[in-house]
């Protein structure tokens, strides 16, 4: 007698039993922090609570504790064309994201590869240095040549005010500077633009479509822990953009979802800590016909008030 699962799986010739439908895959090409705040770990964890699927491209590794970067490792960028050209052989991504690349080597590697790729949605958070250090995360060709040329393969770039400034030489101190920084960012080919306002009294976020500019106003978030805010921003956006929102609503569900996460911000180790990417789990009530029992921990039952 033929067993039914194999049949059906021989018959679609899927070997295995599992099948699931494939999640929007998001690809995050960022460095690694072993501490899990920024970089590659944050990309992943916010993609995977988006109900989106992460895969990664390594462009660094940092040695760095939540006390900031104490070293930066950048393997040969031949090694990031591998990681890149193996993924997409394999996958589709439904969105790009990229965050610290280390170098211009690397920077050329990542535009050569959405040459080939031609991606819908690809966010460049253009990372400079380590928010609160001097660390540099890109080195001067590499920001020269993310500035001339990278950007104009991109279809959001999510710089924060410092990052604004390096690129374009404005001095951005309020909404109108802001803009002005956007709209030069654009002329240089950039096709969308939003300026994290973060490091501003007030932290609006300026969005230039290419069209027009918005302004989200926002409130301060006061935590020492939101290591890796500007990651998960730019990781958010993408995957919103993966499940089909239009960019001004991804930006505004990308910066709800941030100050939220800040505001869960996770105590760890003597330095700045991480966001909680995950808080959203953490508040979900138990679902209905569910109760905790002490020695089962979550049990699902039938009849919630007979146990
Ligand atoms: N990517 C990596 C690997 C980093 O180590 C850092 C900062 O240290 C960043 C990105 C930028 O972090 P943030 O999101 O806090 O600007």
């Amino acid at each position: 007698m033929r067993a039914p699962v194999f049949v059906l799986c021989a018959e679609s010739g899927n070997l295995s039993n599992y099948n699931a439908a494939t999640p929007p895959v998001v690809l995050a090409i960022a460095g690694f922090d072993p501490s899990g705040g920024a970089g590659i770990a944050a990309d992943l964890k916010t993609i995977s609570t988006h109900g989106c699927y992460g895969v990664a491209a390594v462009t660094a590794l940092t040695v760095q504790s939540t006390q900031g970067v104490k070293g930066i490792h950048i393997p040969p960028a031949a090694n990031l064309r591998a990681q890149l050209d193996a993924l997409a052989e394999d996958v589709t991504f439904a969105a790009i994201k990229i965050g610290m690349l280390g170098n211009k080597a690397n920077a050329v590697v990542v535009a050569e590869f959405l040459d080939r790729v031609a991606a819908r949605h690809v966010v460049l958070d253009p990372v400079i240095k380590a928010t609160g250090g001097e660390a540099e995360l890109l080195d001067a060709a590499g920001v020269k040549f993310l500035g001339e040329e990278l950007l104009q393969r991109c279809t959001l770039l999510t710089p924060n005010v410092p990052e604004a400034q390096h690129l374009t030489g404005i001095e951005v101190k309020d909404v109108a500077t802001m803009e002005a920084a956007a709209r030069k960012l654009a002329e240089r080919g950039a096709r969308a633009v939003v300026i994290k306002g973060g490091h501003l009294e007030k932290p609006t976020d300026l969005l230039f479509d290419g069209a027009e500019a918005l302004s989200f106003p926002g409130d301060l978030v006061k935590s020492p822990n939101s290591h890796g805010s500007g990651c998960t921003f730019a990781s958010s956006i993408a995957c919103q953009l993966a499940t089909g929102r239009p960019l001004r609503d991804a930006v505004m569900l990308a910066k709800a979802y941030v100050a939220k996460a800040i505001q869960h911000g996770i105590h760890l180790g003597k330095g700045a800590g991480p966001l909680d990417h995950f808080y959203r789990i953490r508040q979900e009530p138990a679902a209905r016909g569910t109760h905790e029992v002490p020695q089962h921990g979550l049990h699902p039952a039938a009849e919630p008030a007979r146990h």
